[in-house]
């Protein structure tokens, strides 16, 4: 990429693990008007697993994803089999913003994600990078990775994309069996009505919520401070209320801004 940059391209860039679906194509619709060069990775990064979770059954389509690029006028699709030599020791960790949420669920994932979107963000050296809001604390995350370390990369974040029923998309929901799904539904419900509600108190709003999470072990629902991530107690300033829950062994996440 560093020949079209000296060219004077514009690189455009969407990280992603594969399995695209509308949610990730939206990324690439958003990304391709404000860049002349655009990159699509699919690596499903080893770094940001945990040793019980499902490294080794994340869903694959490569055709599916090849002709979902391509429909998306994506100019190079980036399908690295390994990105780490034997000896890669380099770890990057952004601190605060990673305590709380997933960062408390699943130790060692952000730091995961943070080395593996450096890297290759050395690799495709892009002008802008699109990250999509479903994975809003990630988006806070790499937001901070750009600008604690100068990256010469402006990161722009894409609106959450759902399925018609209103399940936020996500490449996991390949898990979910019919039942599964239609309980799968209640995160969406829940912060629907945590968003509608009235009161200005966190407290009373997480109840609306809680009350209506029908899923069988509730990782976190919180209401944070939409930049910083720390829990409010009041709903005074930029809010959004977080949901991580398993239904079987398939963990789906969610979030909504709450106005
Ligand atoms: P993944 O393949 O799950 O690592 O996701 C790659 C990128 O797509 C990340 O920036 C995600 O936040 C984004 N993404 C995944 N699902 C959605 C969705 N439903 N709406 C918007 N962006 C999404």
């Amino acid at each position: 990429m560093s020949t079209r940059r000296e060219a004077g391209e514009r690189i455009g860039f969407v990280p992603t693990m594969g399995f695209l679906h509308a949610g990730h194509r939206s990324l690439m619709a958003l990304a391709r008007p404000l860049c002349d060069h655009l990159v699509v990775s699919i690596y499903v990064n080893p770094l940001q697993f945990g040793p019980d979770e499902d490294l080794d059954t994340y869903p694959r389509d490569p055709a599916g994803d090849a002709a979902a690029c391509a429909a998306e006028g994506v100019d190079t699709l980036f399908t690295p089999e390994d990105l780490y030599g034997d000896d890669h020791c380099t770890t990057v960790s952004v601190t605060e913003l990673t305590d709380g949420l997933c960062g408390a669920s699943r130790p060692g994932h952000f730091d995961g994600v943070t080395t593996v979107v450096a890297r290759l963000f050395g690799l495709v050296q892009p002008h802008i990078a699109v990250f999509g809001e479903k994975d809003y604390q990630q988006l806070a995350v790499l937001r901070r990775m750009v600008r604690d370390l100068a990256m010469a990369v402006e990161v722009v974040g894409g609106p959450l994309i759902r399925d018609t029923d209103g399940l936020a998309l996500s490449s996991r929901n390949a898990y979910l069996s019919i039942e599964q799904r239609q309980r799968g539904l209640s995160l969406h419900r829940a912060l629907g009505a945590m968003a509608a509600a009235a009161s200005s108190s966190a407290a009373d709003r997480l109840a609306i919520g809680r009350e209506i999470l029908d899923v069988d072990e509730v990782d976190y629902l919180e209401i944070v401070d939409a930049i910083s991530l720390q829990p409010l107690v009041r709903i005074d300033r930029p809010a959004r209320a977080m949901v991580a829950a398993r239904i079987g062994t398939t963990r789906l996440i969610d979030n909504i801004a709450l106005d």
